[in-house]
């Protein structure tokens, strides 16, 4: 493959999969101290995570087709680069493949979105982990919930990014779980 091709089947991956933006891998973005003012100018939500900012996401500048500053994202969103994509880069995969192994965890986040009801797969994602460091729902027609929450997580860990691999540590740094807020009660899924 071309290096053009190459770049444009990285980029229609990315514009297709948007997890590293919109709050499916990560909570936070670190940011650079310089970056803040830049960032805050184009309408994006900074936090002080630990003492040092970071660009909260779901990310404002996800347009849910691409990154609204993408000239000006930050250096660490312009330095990540997620399992599947590095190896689209690098020649491993080739795009259909890569689509492939996509759609399917996409597939998965959304069908754990329709099942919690009223949130974005983003949220679901982070969900899925979160329920599975607690605890399997057991009611059976709730099986493939958590058929697919172990499915997805592991897919996740596998394509995307491994610090997806122990949900029970995501809150040392991103990927993190949601606040106690979103976190659905383990026994909703068991009614
Ligand atoms: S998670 Fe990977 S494929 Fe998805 S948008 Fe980020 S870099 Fe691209
Ligand atoms: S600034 Fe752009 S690349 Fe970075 S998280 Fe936001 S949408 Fe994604």
């Amino acid at each position: 493959m071309s290096e053009p091709a190459r770049a444009t089947a990285l980029r229609e991956l990315c514009l297709a999969c948007g997890l590293c933006c919109n709050g499916g891998l990560f909570a936070r973005v670190p940011l650079a101290p310089p970056e803040v003012e830049r960032l805050r100018g184009r309408g994006l939500v900074v936090v002080s995570h630990d003492g040092e900012p970071a660009l909260r996401q779901p990310c404002a500048a996800w347009s849910g087709a691409g990154c609204n500053c993408y000239a000006e994202r930050p250096a660490r969103c312009a330095a990540y680069e997620c399992h599947l994509y590095a190896r689209l880069a690098a020649g491993a995969l080739d795009p259909p493949d890569a689509h492939a192994r996509l759609g399917r965890i996409l597939e998965l986040v959304a069908t754990l979105a329709r099942a919690f009801g009223g949130v974005d797969g983003a949220s679901a994602i982070r969900r899925a982990a979160a329920l599975l460091a607690a605890a399997p729902p057991v009611a059976p027609e709730h099986a493939h919930l958590a058929l697919d929450l172990a499915e997805l997580v592991r897919l996740v860990t596998r394509e995307l990014d491994a610090r997806f691999a122990a949900p029970t540590r995501l809150d040392v740094e991103d990927p993190v779980p949601p606040g106690p807020e979103a976190t659905p009660r383990p026994e909703e899924l068991r009614r």
